[in-house]
C-alpha cells in the first residue's frame, strides 16, 4: 500500500505525480519544439544528477507515487542512468516512467527496465525516414525503430509512441501511425502542438486539431471510449480487436485542468505548478544553501500547493507564445 500524498492545492487536487526535466539539451531539434539555432543552460545551472536524487526522494517522501524522467532528451544526458537506478529503488515510489525521442533506446532499453522503469513513451511524428528527419532535422528513424525493437524486448509494462501531427507536415499520417502501434501491440497518443516558446513557424498555421484527428480514425477503426487512466490528461480510446489504445492530449479542445494532479520540475530546479503558467518557485537555491537539512525545501514545497493555478490559458492566435519556455526545458 502506498502513502496517500500529502500535497494538496487550494482547489483540492491531490498532487501525486511530478515531471522532471534532467536536461534541456538534446539530439533533436524538433519544429515544434525548438528552434534551429537553441542556445542550452550553462551546465552549473542544471541540476545535479545528486540533486535531482534528492529532489525525487523528497517529494515521494510528500507522497508523490509517479515520477516522470523527461527533457531535454533525458537519455543524453551522461549517467541517467544513475539516476533511474537511485529512483528505481525510493519506496513508495508506485511508477517510474520515461519519456524520449527513442535515439539511445537501442543501447539503454534492458539497463532502464532493470533500474525499475516500467512505461515508456517514444516521440514519433512520421513513419517516414525522410520526412521524420525533416521534422527532428537530426533524427534516425532507423534508430529510433530498433530502440523501439529493444524496449519490446526488454518487456516494459507499456510502450506508447507520442505524435504531435502538423497541418502541412504529417497530418496525412494519423492512419498510417495508428496501423503501426495495432501491428505492433503498443499505444500512441496524439498531442495537439502547444505555443510554448518560439519556433521558426507560427503555431496557428501548423495546428491540427484532435476532434478532427478522432474523426478520421473513427472512419476507419471500430473506436470504443475507454475510462481508463494512466493519471495523465489523454482521452483514451481502444481500437477493438487489437492490443492498442489510443489516446489524444487536447489542451486546446479539451481542458484537462480540473483533473491536474502533476507538477513539472525543470533542469533548473524551477518547481512549475502548471504547464501553460509562470506560476513557479525556485529549488535549486534551497538545495544548494542547504545540502544537508530538507526542511527547507520541504516547506516550500508544500507552501507551492497554495499558488497552483486553476488552468492553463493557451490561446494560438497570439502574437507571442502563451508561455516563453520551450517544452524541451520545462519537461513534456
Ligand atoms: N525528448 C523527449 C521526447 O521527444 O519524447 C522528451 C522531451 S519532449 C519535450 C516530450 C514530448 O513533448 C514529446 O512527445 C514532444 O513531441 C512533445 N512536445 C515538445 N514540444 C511540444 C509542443 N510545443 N507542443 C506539443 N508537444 C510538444
Ligand atoms: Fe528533443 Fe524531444 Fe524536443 Fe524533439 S521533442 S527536440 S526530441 S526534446
Amino acid at each position: 500500500m502506498f502513502n496517500q500524498s500529502i500535497l494538496v492545492d487550494q482547489f483540492g487536487r491531490t498532487v501525486d505525480y511530478i515531471r522532471l526535466s534532467i536536461t534541456d539539451r538534446c539530439d533533436f531539434r524538433c519544429v515544434y519544439c525548438m528552434s534551429e539555432d537553441m542556445t542550452f543552460l550553462p551546465r552549473d545551472e542544471v541540476l545535479s544528477l545528486e540533486e535531482c536524487a534528492r529532489l525525487v526522494k523528497i517529494f515521494v517522501n510528500l507522497g508523490v507515487s509517479k515520477v516522470r524522467i523527461t527533457g531535454g532528451e533525458p537519455l543524453v544526458r551522461k549517467n541517467a542512468l544513475w539516476l533511474f537506478e537511485e529512483v528505481g529503488k525510493l519506496k513508495g515510489l508506485n511508477e517510474l516512467v520515461l519519456t524520449t525521442n527513442g535515439s539511445q533506446l537501442e543501447k539503454q532499453a534492458a539497463a532502464l527496465k532493470s533500474a525499475g522503469v516500467k512505461r515508456i513513451n517514444i516521440s514519433i511524428d512520421s513513419l517516414q525516414a525522410e520526412r521524420f528527419k525533416k521534422i527532428t532535422r537530426t533524427g534516425d528513424l532507423n534508430k529510433v525503430l530498433a530502440g523501439l525493437q529493444a524496449s519490446k524486448d526488454a518487456g516494459f509494462d507499456g510502450i506508447k509512441i507520442n505524435t504531435v501531427l502538423m497541418r502541412g507536415s504529417n497530418d496525412d499520417e494519423a492512419v498510417d501511425l495508428v496501423q503501426f502501434a495495432i501491428d505492433q501491440k503498443i499505444d500512441i497518443s496524439f498531442i495537439e502542438e502547444m505555443p510554448l516558446g518560439e519556433v521558426d513557424h507560427t503555431r496557428e498555421s501548423t495546428f491540427v486539431s484532435n476532434a478532427d484527428t478522432l474523426k478520421l480514425l473513427q472512419s476507419k477503426y471500430s473506436l470504443l471510449p475507454s475510462t481508463e487512466s494512466t493519471g495523465g490528461p489523454a482521452r483514451y480510446w481502444r481500437v477493438a480487436n487489437s492490443h492498442t489504445k489510443i489516446g489524444f492530449i487536447s489542451p486546446h479542445s479539451h481542458n484537462f485542468c480540473e483533473s491536474c494532479n502533476r507538477v513539472r520540475i525543470t533542469c533548473k530546479g524551477e518547481l512549475y505548478l502548471c504547464l501553460g503558467q509562470e506560476d513557479k518557485i525556485d529549488l535549486m537555491p534551497l538545495l544548494r544553501e542547504f545540502p544537508h537539512n530538507d526542511a527547507p525545501l520541504v516547506t516550500a514545497i508544500l507552501n507551492s500547493m497554495r499558488i497552483k493555478p486553476k488552468g492553463h490559458d493557451f490561446d494560438l492566435r497570439r502574437a507571442q507564445p502563451a508561455v516563453i519556455r520551450f517544452m524541451s526545458h520545462t519537461g513534456g
